[in-house]
């Protein structure tokens, strides 16, 4: 590959040296192998800002095929951002159930309302106003004015800062600031030795969801292999250069499924924090040297104000956070004699309700939780 020694950007991409032509010529090859393999997505077939605003967030932890499902739903109930922004979050928090990290969609309806409010009701056609909506990072606005305004703006989710990271084989850390810097000055230069941005930053996405993956990369059939650094130095399975994982820790969680009069209570987390704005059963983590059952008592009397008896153990549930993994310990309890509804206080909860088993549905529950109904309907049928 013939190498010139212009460098790519200042003094963060001192070491990789590469010519214009060669990126020109790497683009096109890139641009190409796109449009002969592109996936059909449904967001590919739209300008509409809010169409791609909404599945750029739907795509940052969620794999394309679950994602359809949910972005045709979503947007069949909500089909513009003022009907979005006017929805109360709990319906919004339910049609995300299941699709995890919360606050993508939070953000999502904050962002509404901050385009009703600032930008009567039209999604900004500028960096900074896209950058300033909330749960929007510069990568994410970069792809929606490409996407649906055409203008270019360079990438870097994860997906393009693998891919940058083994074609110009980057060895330093990729989580570090002054590697990111580098990443972003590779992405902006190469974008601009391209000649249509839409289709390079769509490229560069799909290469990385679909030949340059995080194991297994198939560089035989990679349109960008006769000039990949990482592939010639054999290193296209080690880069990019990722910190050590710690060990991921593990809860055991025990939590009260309190009914009352063949009602069951359930509370609405706080709006900020992890699960923020969905609805639970309440509990809490197991302590050392503590029993889930003693666990249980325990955590309603700090959470709740009140005494409850435990009536039937259920199933423990297994369930994966991206930082740590639970279990989860469901009881079936009751108040005891000396306390009632009226009794409760809410300590850690914005709000709580009292739901007949059947209305469960109506509410958004972390998936962990959604994993208990199954067994507790049946139950809850032969009692
Ligand atoms: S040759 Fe392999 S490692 Fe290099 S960009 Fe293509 S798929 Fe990725």
């Amino acid at each position: 590959m013939p190498r010139s020694k212009t460098p790519i950007a200042e003094s963060q991409t001192e070491d990789v040296e590469i010519s214009s032509v060669t990126l020109a010529r790497m683009a096109a090859n890139l641009t190409d192998w796109y449009h002969q393999n592109a996936r059909d997505l449904p967001w590919r077939n739209t300008k509409n800002p809010y169409h791609i605003w909404l599945s750029e967030i739907m795509l940052q932890q969620t794999q394309v095929v679950t994602e359809i499902s949910y972005y045709q739903r979503f947007l069949k109930t909500f089909p513009t951002i003022r009907s979005l922004a006017e929805a109360p979050l709990d319906s919004v928090l339910k049609l995300w159930e299941g699709l995890g990290y919360y606050a993508r969609c939070r953000n999502l309806h904050k962002a509404a309302n901050q385009i009703m409010e600032k930008h009567g009701g039209e999604f900004p056609q500028t960096l900074e106003g896209v950058e300033a909506l909330s749960g929007i990072g510069k990568s994410t606005a970069g792809a929606i004015l490409t996407f649906a305004y055409d203008k270019p703006h360079p990438l870097l989710d994860g997906n393009v800062k693998r891919v940058l990271s083994r074609l110009f084989k980057i060895e330093s850390e990729v989580s570090l600031a002054e590697t990111v810097q580098q990443l972003w000055c590779l992405s902006e230069r190469w974008l601009a030795e391209s000649r249509d941005a839409y289709s390079f930053n769509q490229a560069i996405m799909e290469l990385g969801a679909m030949l340059c993956t995080p194991t297994q990369p198939k560089c035989l059939v990679c349109p960008l292999s006769q000039d990949c650094l990482a592939l010639e130095a054999g290193l296209q399975e080690t880069l990019p250069v990722k910190k050590p994982a710690k060990k991921t820790p593990h809860y055991d969680i025990a939590v009260a499924v309190i009914v009352h009069r063949g009602r069951l209570f359930i509370q609405r987390r706080p709006e900020e924090g992890l699960l923020g704005g969905l609805w639970e059963f309440p509990g809490g983590k197991k302590e050392e040297k503590e029993t889930i059952e003693a666990a249980v008592l325990r955590e309603i009397q700090e959470e709740l104000g009140v005494s409850i008896e435990i009536t039937k153990a259920l199933s423990p549930v297994k369930h994966a956070y991206t930082h740590f993994r639970i279990t989860l310990y469901p009881f079936l309890c009751q108040l005891r004699p000396n306390h009632t509804p009226e009794s409760i206080q809410l300590c850690s909860a914005e709000t709580a309700e009292w739901v007949e088993p059947g209305a469960l549905e109506k509410f958004a529950f972390p998936k962990a939780n959604l994993k208990i109904f199954k067994e507790l309907k049946t139950v809850l049928l032969q009692s």
